[in-house]
């Protein structure tokens, strides 16, 4: 197998280059949506063919093993060609957690279907009222012989109609404190007592779902870490990946739109429509530059990034959010036609995108949240 690591920076990021464009399915480019199972199994089928479906596990785990200089590389050409996400949540969450602290049968039973596409995970972490509290969690597990008897509900599970398999926190303790008596579980989606009901969003797609669980078993092996220290484990998942939710990616797509929009319409004569056009460049440059900044702290081997991360987060989708906005006011009556319109060389499907940026200041920790993370732990503000 090849070691990546052992080729310098530019020759690697010529060769992810060269196999996106050689390898990734043109028409799931840039989609405005989250595509659903069917449509990219086979784009998955083709990474996991050229070992690339895992490019942080290790490689004695069918990854790709790519050091963290590497793994931005890697991602940064990922979503500059606007590869289509997968539904990935066992490659990017589930397979490092087990990596780290599953047992050995956990490891062998779960990681190799993860990895080929036999199983498709889903992450059951929300509840109807637990997302930003999410330790105030009520779904409980009650251990019955060697297996957890498991009932509630989760809320906002992305891909659960498309998943095999679900990891959940559940609530094994209700006389401890919030954190202290919740478990990590992994659940087969087909098991009896289980069901999935899609939710459909503002544009009219079915992303995610709510799950019911009614006395639905999981054997205790399937349990990750120990009884009641669940909190901890998922609270491991939040490494630094988070930097990569903030991405530039989707403002300098949107931004290359609104440029094409105002070429094709002979916008840049309006004083008013160039000033605003030239602002969004300059607040997706900053966000360029801040990006550039946390990467350079993962460059340099340090896998934590400090609170002020969460800047990011809400720089980016709010400047997202922002251009999406302004190219529907741009397109004057037919920023009300959710299609994709044709623009110079390319198309420009408004409505959707701005849909598609609705949700960015909520999932992956809402911005408000964010807000008061820098102020405590950045500003060091009073609570
Ligand atoms: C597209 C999408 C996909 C998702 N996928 C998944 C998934 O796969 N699995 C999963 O488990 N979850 C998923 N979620 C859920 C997501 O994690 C939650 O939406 C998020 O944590 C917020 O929780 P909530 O929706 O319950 O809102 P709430 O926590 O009820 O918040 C409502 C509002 O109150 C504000 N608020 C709450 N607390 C505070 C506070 N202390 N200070 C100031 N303001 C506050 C929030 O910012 C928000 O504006 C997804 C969400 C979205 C939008």
């Amino acid at each position: 197998m090849q070691d990546w690591n052992a080729l310098d920076d530019e020759t690697f990021r010529g060769e992810v280059r060269r196999f996106f464009r050689e390898h990734h399915p043109q028409s799931l480019r840039y989609a405005s949506r989250r595509p659903r199972w069917r449509e990219v199994r086979d784009w998955w089928a083709t990474l996991y063919r050229h070992n690339w479906i895992a490019p942080a596990w290790p490689r004695e785990h069918g990854g790709m093993g790519l050091s963290p200089a590497k793994l931005l590389i890697f991602i940064e050409e990922q979503e500059s060609y606007g590869a289509a996400r997968t539904p990935d949540q066992g490659i990017i969450n589930l397979g490092p957690l087990l990596i780290r602290y599953g047992t050995p049968e956990q490891q062998r039973k779960y990681l190799p279907p993860t990895l080929s596409g036999e199983y498709i995970w889903c992450q059951g972490y929300s509840e109807p009222d637990a997302g930003s509290d999410l330790a105030s969690l009520r779904t409980e597990a009650v251990l019955k012989g060697d297996e957890y008897v498991v009932n509630g509900s989760k809320i906002w599970t992305t891909m659960a109609h498309d998943a095999t398999h679900i990891f959940l926190l559940a609530r094994t303790d209700k006389q401890a404190k919030k954190q202290e008596g919740i478990s990590f579980l992994m659940m087969d989606m087909r098991s009896s007592g289980i069901t999935v009901r899609p939710i459909r969003n503002i544009a009219g797609h079915e992303e995610f779902c709510q799950v019911f669980f009614d006395s639905a078993r999981t054997h205790r092996s399937n349990r990750v870490g120990e009884q009641n220290r669940g909190w901890s484990l998922a609270k491991a998942l939040l490494g630094f990946e988070r930097i990569f939710i903030g991405s530039p990616k989707y403002c300098q797509f949107t931004l290359a739109q609104l440029a094409a929009l105002a070429a094709e319409r002979g916008l840049m004569d309006d004083p008013v429509f160039s000033d605003r056009l030239v602002q969004l460049r300059l607040d997706t440059e900053d966000l360029a530059s801040v990006f550039a900044r946390f990467a350079e702290v993962m460059r340099n081997g340090s896998e934590t990034l400090g609170p002020e991360v969460s800047m990011l987060k809400i720089w980016a989708s709010e400047t997202f959010q922002r251009i999406t906005e302004f190219t529907l006011e741009s397109l004057g009556n037919a920023g009300a036609i959710a299609a994709a319109l044709p623009c110079g060389d390319r198309t420009i499907d408004a409505v959707n995108t701005f849909y598609y940026a609705r949700p960015a200041t909520f999932y992956g920790g809402s911005n408000e949240i964010q807000r008061n993370i820098l102020a405590k732990h950045v500003l060091r503000l009073p609570e």
